[in-house]
């Protein structure tokens, strides 16, 4: 499978992108991943995916994904944003929100909508 896919997660999501992500660790693996450092890491440590990390988010981890959404070298983005706590970083997100809708780059924001993402990734190499 080919494809780029950037996974980020904030830390009252980390768990939930985890659990997601050992659901679909076989599909996964048929993609080039990018993840921001915290989040990436968890994913390498418990899921055993192979990931490119980014700096973490709050640290330009967002602002990198922007820019490879900007040049047209990230695909997808699967972003569990926090909806109950606010962010220092928020403007980075919004930001990277904002290239994302830009671009029209496959976006999900939760569970629901990361599937749909995957399963249209997987359909693009079927
Ligand atoms: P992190 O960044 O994976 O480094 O925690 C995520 C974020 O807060 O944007």
């Amino acid at each position: 499978m080919t494809g780029t896919l950037a996974l980020v997660a904030h830390d009252g999501m980390k768990d939930q992108m985890v659990a997601w992500a050992t659901k679909n660790a076989d599909q996964l693996r048929g993609l080039t991943l990018f993840g921001t450092g915290t989040t990436g890491g968890r994913l390498i440590d418990e899921v055993g995916l192979d990931i490119v990390r980014l700096k973490s988010g709050p640290k330009g981890g967002d602002a990198q994904l922007g820019a490879m959404i900007a040049e047209n070298r990230l695909d997808s983005l699967v972003f569990f944003i926090d909806p109950l706590s606010a962010l220092p970083h928020d403007v980075d997100v919004k930001s990277l929100l904002r290239l994302a809708i830009l671009y029209d780059t496959r976006l999900a924001v939760n569970e629901s909508s990361a599937d749909a993402v995957l399963l249209s990734l997987l359909g693009d190499n079927a």
